[in-house]
């Protein structure tokens, strides 16, 4: 790259970076509840669009589990949670970040795998694996509270956003047309790990992402009804099956379970007042 290149995008990643001051960027969005700006480049129907592939993909590729009773309570899990935040921001007289969302369900037959994900406009799986984790439905909903909120918090697009910058560079026409995702998308094929990639479901979201989704999950939980104490057992019960195997902190961006138990502890009492219970749980 020359010189006249490099200044050019030191100039556009200037531009980018200067969200905060909130002067004639489009391209950034705020994070609903937590009102923290982010950087949005692609269109939400774009990045939905290619997510219902991957999951069409997902649900042909991998096995999933005929265990009905429990791809039940989670669909149960996760209506209650749907409703809960739809009338949250209904009522709060805001617009509903999941009101084109097309909610759907899967659990997939891996006990090896303690793991959750919701890809961005609702498409969600749950491994067998993470349910010896989550133990009863308030865990259930603590850890699909933190996956949803991912999902409604728009973290793919902001990953997919930065990436589209720091690897691609100065071609803003061709990210605001979506030139790039589609050549991106297009090389991985319908490969499911690569797409899954894409939307940072492989490997955590940054530090700050992840603990956005744990406030906002804890939230969600608490508006559908759940114990959000569930919660710190949850990563206490992980951090046992983990033992001796955690990465450090500073060498991954996921927060360690250590770190992710004192917030969870801190921000509990105040949710459980702030945000009471939308649907009592029959
Ligand atoms: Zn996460």
């Amino acid at each position: 790259m020359n010189d006249t290149n490099n200044i050019n995008r030191r100039k556009f990643l200037g531009l980018i970076g200067c969200c905060t001051c909130g002067l004639i960027i489009p391209s950034c969005t705020t994070v609903p509840i937590t009102e923290r700006r982010q950087l949005s480049l692609l269109p939400e129907s774009y990045i939905n669009k290619h997510a219902f592939r991957l999951y069409e993909n997902v649900k042909r590729k991998t096995k999933l589990s005929d265990n009905k009773k429990i791809l039940t309570e989670i669909e149960n899990v996760g209506r209650r949670i749907e409703e809960s935040v739809s009338s949250y921001f209904d009522s709060a007289n805001k617009k509903d970040p999941t009101y084109n969302f097309q909610w759907e369900y899967i659990l997939i037959d891996n006990d090896k795998i303690k793991n959750a994900w919701c890809l961005p406009g609702g498409k969600i799986a749950v491994y067998t694996g993470i349910l010896e984790v989550t133990k009863n439905i308030h865990g259930l909903a603590a850890v699909m509270g933190h996956e949803i909120a991912h999902a409604v918090a728009k973290h793919s697009i902001e990953r997919a956003s930065r990436s589209l910058i720091l690897n691609i560079g100065t071609t803003a026409a061709d990210i605001a047309s979506g030139g790039a995702i589609t050549r991106t998308s297009r090389a991985t094929g319908v490969d499911v790990a690569g797409m899954l990639r894409t939307f940072g479901i492989d490997n955590p979201f940054g530090r700050k992402q992840e603990s956005e989704a744990d406030y906002l999950g804890l939230i969600f939980s608490s508006l559908a009804g759940y114990d959000i104490r569930e919660s710190v057992k949850i990563w206490e019960r992980m951090q046992k099956l983990n033992k001796g195997q955690e990465i450090p902190e500073w060498m991954s961006t996921h927060p360690s379970s250590k770190r992710r138990i004192n917030s969870l502890t801190k921000w509990i009492p105040e949710i459980i007042v702030e945000y009471p219970p939308i649907n009592k749980i029959n």
